[in-house]
């Protein structure tokens, strides 16, 4: 018996029948071989790290062996893509290997990414390439220990076979371990092909499943269509606060836990720009840093749509209020915290937008510059931020607000600064950190991926060992272009 099959299984989703996916083998990826492994994503599901580092883990990620209680299969979904809807997309390359709870009672999917063509491929090959199962296994990790809700991942494997995107390139795959894999686009696909019995099967399903609290609702599907709004919101907030961009905000790459969901060419913000757009294709920043929080709310409402017949009549108005109050609820305090402010007042939102606006003015890093900007003490003007000196003038008048703004909450120098080493990172993913990972990690040394996660998983930490992993990236590494392919 292997490890794995000593798991519990819970494959609830499999229970909802073939209208919810195709059952699926996985397409083995031949001669694979462990790049790398988290052990902390392994304790999720109870298993032992060292078990992902034997053949038997290869095996069965890889798609050679099927454990016991698993029952694969790939999830059918659609979506809004840039704003257009493909009405069929799902699971190309992905495979749900099964679910499993753990003692702790958390039910987790195992999903595969990279096992090969299923029904959903259309013209893709099934397969993933290192580079992107690398950038998500990063990321994922990244983003879980700066506080912000994502999915996880457990591992990447490395094949031989050759896969064509702009050059030839080895498949890979990607284990990723998330509460859930139904997404927005998973609602859409049973409302566009009118299918209002299995639509509210799934509602049924993802109110069951992981909000139980909402069946005791007047309205229960107008209520799970509001916490899945809240959830959003305040995955997005999150987002917004830690400079991160997603990239790719289709309705099928939305969870329906609000968690960080299908990692492409995402980016953190380095030199302060709203209008910063990180995924190369996309075109007319659709997707840029300050649409995000917006593009939530259309997805929102593209979700809505697709369960009209579900809810109790018109929820707009509502779905509006519930997912701006959530998310400024959580900017507002995560900004504050950003600043060392202890209480909020009215005027903090004018404060941090006169910064803002000054950071990108000069084109401020913008994690740097909070992390740096801990380091203030009430005695101290322009000069001590972290802005070159030809331009701290310009930044007078905003440190005089800012220094009345402490003394008004007679805030404590050392206690401000502890608190805001914890909400100011000093590491973060920047995607030349990723970038020289992957490039080690194609040349068969994923020793960089393995130091990047441990770094970050303690990016509030002073780590003086590794002082240049939090300093601007080179010329070189500002310059990166990440496009969708992956
Ligand atoms: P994404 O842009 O990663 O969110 O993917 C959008 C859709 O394209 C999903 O249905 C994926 O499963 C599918 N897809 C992406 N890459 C491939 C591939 N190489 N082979 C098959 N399907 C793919
Ligand atoms: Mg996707
Ligand atoms: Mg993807």
């Amino acid at each position: 018996m292997s490890m794995i099959d000593s798991l519990s299984f819970d494959n609830r989703f499999a229970e909802l029948g073939e209208p919810f996916f195709a059952p699926m083998r996985a397409r083995p990826l031949p001669d694979a071989r462990m790049v790398t492994f988290s052990r902390e994503a392994a304790q999720l599901l109870d298993l032992h790290p060292d078990w992902l580092g034997s053949a038997e883990a290869v095996n069965i990620f890889a798609g050679h062996e099927v454990p016991e209680q698993a029952q694969p299969l790939s999830m059918v979904y659609a979506g809004h893509q840039f704003g257009g809807y493909s009405a069929q997309l799902g699971d190309g390359r992905g495979i749900l290997l099964g679910q499993v709870r753990n003692k702790a009672g958390e039910l987790w999917d195992i999903h595969t990414k990279g096992s090969g063509k299923t029904p959903f491929s259309r013209f893709g090959d099934g397969r993933a390439v290192l580079r992107s199962c690398i950038r998500e296994y990063l990321a994922s990790e990244a983003l879980h220990h700066l506080g912000i809700p994502t999915t996880r991942a457990l591992c990447v494997l490395e094949s031989s076979e050759p896969v064509q995107r702009e050059t030839l390139e080895n498949a890979a795959l990607l284990v990723r371990l998330a509460r859930s894999h139904v997404r927005f686009g998973s609602f859409e696909y049973f409302a566009h092909t009118k299918r209002p019995e299995a639509l509210k099967q799934l509602a049924d399903y993802v109110i069951a499943t992981h909000f139980p609290d909402v069946s005791e609702a007047e309205q229960p599907y107008d209520a799970l269509l509001l916490r899945m709004a809240e959830l959003t919101g305040s995955m997005i907030a999150h987002w917004q606060a830690y400079g991160f961009a997603h990239g790719v905000m289709n309705t099928d790459n939305m969870s329906v836990l609000g968690e960080t969901f299908d990692y492409g060419p995402y980016g953190f913000m380095e030199a302060f720009n709203p209008d910063y757009i990180c995924n190369h294709s996309d075109e007319w920043g659709r997707y840029a840093f300050n649409q995000q929080p917006s593009i939530g709310f259309w997805n929102l409402r593209a979700l809505a749509y697709a369960m009209k017949d579900l809810l109790s009549g018109e929820l707009t108005e509502q779905l509006l209020e519930v997912y701006q109050t959530r998310f400024f609820e959580d900017y507002d305090r995560l900004m504050n915290k950003k600043l060392g402010l202890k209480v909020m007042m009215p005027q903090d939102r004018q404060l941090m937008g006169d910064l803002l606006a000054l950071l990108h003015q000069h084109a401020i890093d913008y994690s740097i510059f909070f992390r740096r900007l801990a380091d203030f003490r009430q005695e101290d003007d322009e000069t001590a931020l972290y802005v070159p000196k030809q331009q701290q003038v310009q930044f007078r008048d905003w440190v005089t607000a800012y220094k009345a703004r402490l003394v008004q909450e007679n805030s404590i120098d050392e206690d401000r600064q502890a608190a805001m080493k914890k909400a100011n990172p000093k590491y973060i993913l920047r995607n030349y950190l990723a970038q020289q990972a992957i490039e080690k990690a194609e040349a068969g040394d994923a020793s960089e991926v393995e130091k990047l996660i441990e770094i970050l998983s303690k990016p509030y930490d002073e780590q003086p060992e590794h002082e240049d992993y939090a300093a601007e990236p080179p010329e070189w590494g500002r310059k990166l272009e990440i496009s969708c392919s992956s």
